[in-house]
């Protein structure tokens, strides 16, 4: 049996740039793809934390070919628009991890839209859930004398888990649940901000702050 952890890493504003969606609808908007009003909309939308952002339905609405705006954005918008600048590094780190994408998506073909402007994550396994992060991993969650695993992972075994994600919404679930290591990667100015700490949770800034044992 591996001794390895299990490294789960969220996607949205834990790998995937927050500035991201602005850059896309103001890449759309110089293609002009999208009308005027429907710009000013999603910009004001893509700043609001309790908004959920889904940015191929409106250019569905507007009758725009979403492959092509995929293409478009694949092109034009470069590295640091897609992916923050710390997570080349921290997965040539912890390339001995088994590390897969857990993601959460009110539309999942947002998500692997997303996703398949990442070039550098195409070989981990990505598991796209409608569902808290934490209840999944709970309801998942499998043991072997002091190994763990998740269900979808069948027959591989882990001395633990780590995860990593922006949102202690997603990991106040797991608190207290053993062999799960919690990380909070809240950067400067992300949109979601904690409002307290928590016990058994790691606060940081950048994924360069994240040290597993
Ligand atoms: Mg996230």
């Amino acid at each position: 049996m591996t001794s390895r952890p299990l490294l789960i890493l969220d996607f949205d504003r834990t790998l995937f740039s927050e500035v991201f969606y602005e850059r896309f609808v103001r890449l759309m908007d110089e293609h002009n793809l999208l009308p005027e009003s429907v710009v000013e909309d999603l910009l004001v939308t893509i700043k609001d934390p309790e908004q959920t952002i889904d940015l191929l339905t409106p250019l569905k609405k507007a009758g725009v070919d979403t492959d092509k705006a995929l293409s478009i954005a694949g092109n034009e918008l470069t590295h640091e628009s897609v992916l923050y600048a710390d997570v080349p590094e921290f997965l040539e780190r912890h390339t001995k991890y088994r590390i897969i994408i857990l993601t959460t998506g009110v539309d999942l073909s947002w998500q692997e839209a997303k996703l398949s402007l990442c070039p550098e994550l195409k070989d981990f396994k990505k598991i796209l859930i409608y569902e808290n992060k934490g209840r999944y991993i709970l309801d998942n969650l499998k043991r072997q004398s002091d190994k763990v695993s998740l269900s979808d992972l069948e027959g591989e075994w882990f001395d633990r888990i780590v995860l990593v994600d922006d949102r202690v919404d997603a990991l106040i679930p797991l608190i207290g649940t053993p062999s799960v290591e919690l990380w909070q990667v809240e950067r400067p100015g992300a949109k979601y901000q904690r409002t307290q700490d928590h016990e058994g949770i790691h606060h940081v800034t950048s994924l360069k702050e994240i040290h597993i044992a």
